[in-house]
C-alpha cells in the first residue's frame, strides 16, 4: 500500500516532534516517522528506585517560544525552574569552589589569578580589535584573558554548553555574541553590558518537568496521536523524478539547502520514502520532507536524491558523551548541596566532566541523585574512563 502525505518527518525527536506539532497547527497534515519505539530521541528521562534519571538533556533555556510550547499543550504546571541565584561549583585541587556570580565576588575571590584579573581589567578600561579571521574559543580566551581563565573556566563551561574541545570550537559559531561585542566597543564585558535586549527574556533560568525532559516529548506525542508512527524505519528517500535538488555547502561544511525545482507534475509528490514496517517494505509519497535524524543518518538516507549528500552530512563531527547517574541517600553525603551543578577543569587531573547534584522537589526528600557527563570530545590520553564501571569510579572520586 502507497500512502501519499502533505509533509513527511524522518526522526521524532524533539526536533521532529515539534516540526510536526507546528505544521499541523498551521494546518499541513503532516505524518512523523520514527525507528524506534519511542519518541524524544535523546530526551530520555527514566524513573528508578524513587530516582528521577536523565539519560539525555538535563534541562532547556526557558525561551519565550518554550514557554509558549508548554502552556498551549497543558504542560506549564509541570515545569521546574533551575534555582537563579544559587552557586555553581568548579572542581579544583579536589573541592568544589564556588564559582563568583557578581564582578565584586570575582575579583575578590581566590579562583583565578591577579594575572588573569589584571587581563580583565585591561578588558573592561583597554580597546582591542578582533582578528580578521575567525579563532577558536580557545585561541580567544588566550588572547584576550589567560590560559588560566581558558583552563578553569571558559573550557569546562564551553563542554557544559556543547560538549566538545574549545581548541576546535569555532569563536563566531559557538559564541557569536563574545565576537559582536569585542568588534562593537573594543571590549568584550563593555560590549556585551551594552548590548540591546530587544525582547525582554520572559524566563531567566533553565528548566525541566516534574518527570523530566522527556515528558515535552510525551506531550508532544500525545497531540499527534495518528501523525506519528513509531518502530518505522525509513531506510531510503528518492525522488520520483519531478524534482532537482541542489545542495549548497556551507562556511562550516554543512549543507545549506536542498531544494525541489518548483515545476512538476500536478498530483504526483517529488520524494519516495521506503519503510521498513514489522519486516515489510512499503512506500511513502510526500509533497515535503523534513530530515530530522542526526546529519550522518540523514546524509544516507539522502544519497539517493544527491551524492554530496552523504559525504557532507557524513562530515559533521558529534561529541561523544557518556552520562552516570549516581543515586545517594542524603545521610550519605556530607556537602550541604546548596548548589546546581559543578564542572570539573582538565587541570583537576581529571577528564572534563560537569555534574548536576540535586536533592528538590523532584525526587523522594531522603535521596539524591547526581548525574555527572563525561565528555569524550578531548584528545586521547590515560586519564579518559573508558568502561562503564571506569566512568562511574571516575565520577564517584570527582563528587567526594
Ligand atoms: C547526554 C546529552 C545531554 C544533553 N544535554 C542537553 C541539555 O542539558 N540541554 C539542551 O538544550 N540540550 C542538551 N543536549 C542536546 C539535545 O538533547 C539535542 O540537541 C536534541 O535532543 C536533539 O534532538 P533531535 O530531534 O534533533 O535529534 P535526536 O534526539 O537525535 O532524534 C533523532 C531521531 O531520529 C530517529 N531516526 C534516526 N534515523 C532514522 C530513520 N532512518 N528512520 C526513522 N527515524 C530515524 C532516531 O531514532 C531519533 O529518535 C544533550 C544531548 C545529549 C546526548
Amino acid at each position: 500500500m502507497t500512502l501519499q502525505v502533505p509533509a513527511l518527518i524522518v526522526g521524532a525527536g524533539i526536533s521532529g516532534l515539534v516540526c510536526a506539532y507546528a505544521l499541523r497547527k498551521a494546518g499541513v497534515d503532516a505524518l512523523v516517522i520514527e525507528a524506534s519505539g519511542r519518541a524524544g530521541g535523546a530526551l530520555h528521562s527514566h524513573r528508578r528506585d524513587g530516582y528521577l534519571l536523565e539519560l539525555g538533556p538535563q534541562s532547556f533555556s526557558g525561551t519565550a517560544p518554550l514557554l509558549a510550547l508548554c502552556s498551549d499543550l497543558g504542560i506549564a504546571r509541570e515545569i521546574v525552574q533551575a534555582p537563579r541565584r544559587v552557586p555553581r561549583f568548579v572542581l579544583m585541587a579536589g573541592a568544589l569552589k564556588q564559582v563568583p556570580l557578581s564582578p565584586p565576588a570575582f575579583f575578590t575571590s581566590d579562583l583565578v589569578s591577579a594575572r588573569t584579573k589584571w587581563a580583565i581589567a585591561r578588558d573592561i578600561f583597554g580597546k582591542s580589535t578582533p582578528p580578521e579571521q575567525d579563532e577558536s574559543v580557545a585561541d580567544f580566551a588566550r588572547r584576550k584573558f589567560s590560559a588560566e581563565l581558558l583552563d578553569r573556566l571558559v573550557a569546562p563551561f564551553v563542554s557544559g554548553v556543547y560538549a566538545g574541545d574549545p581548541e576546535r570550537l569555532s569563536l563566531r559559531s559557538a559564541f557569536p555574541m563574545l565576537h559582536e561585542a569585542e568588534k562593537r566597543k573594543g571590549s568584550v564585558v563593555r560590549g556585551m553590558m551594552a548590548k540591546p535586549r530587544e525582547v525582554p527574556r520572559q524566563s531567566p533560568t533553565l528548566l525541566s518537568f516534574h518527570e523530566g525532559t522527556e515528558s515535552l516529548a510525551r506531550a508532544l506525542s500525545i497531540r499527534l496521536a495518528e501523525g506519528l508512527r513509531l518502530n518505522v524505519d525509513v531506510t531510503c528517500i528518492r525522488s520520483t523524478g519531478t524534482a532537482v535538488y541542489a545542495a549548497t555547502r556551507s562556511a562550516f561544511g554543512g549543507v545549506n539547502s536542498a531544494r525541489p525545482e518548483p515545476s512538476r507534475d500536478a498530483g504526483s509528490a517529488p520524494f519516495q520514502a521506503t519503510i521498513q514496517m514489522g519486516g515489510k517494505q512499503e512506500t511513502i509519497l510526500a509533497d515535503n520532507l523534513v530530515i530530522a535524524t542526526p546529519a550522518d543518518a540523514g546524509g544516507k538516507l539522502l544519497c539517493g536524491l544527491h551524492a554530496s549528500f552523504a559525504s557532507l552530512l557524513g562530515a559533521i563531527e558529534y561529541a561523544s558523551v557518556a552520562v552516570v547517574s549516581l543515586g545517594y541517600r542524603r545521610s550519605e553525603v556530607g556537602h550541604p548541596l546548596t548548589g546546581f551543578g559543578f564542572l570539573a577543569p582538565r587541570s583537576a587531573g581529571r577528564t572534563p566532566a560537569w555534574g548536576f547534584l540535586e536533592s528538590g522537589n523532584r525526587l523522594r526528600q531522603c535521596c539524591l541523585a547526581c548525574l555527572c557527563f563525561v565528555s569524550a570530545a578531548w584528545p586521547a590520553d590515560n586519564r579518559r574512563p573508558r568502561g562503564s564501571r571506569e566512568r562511574v569510579e571516575y565520577v564517584e572520586s570527582a563528587s567526594r
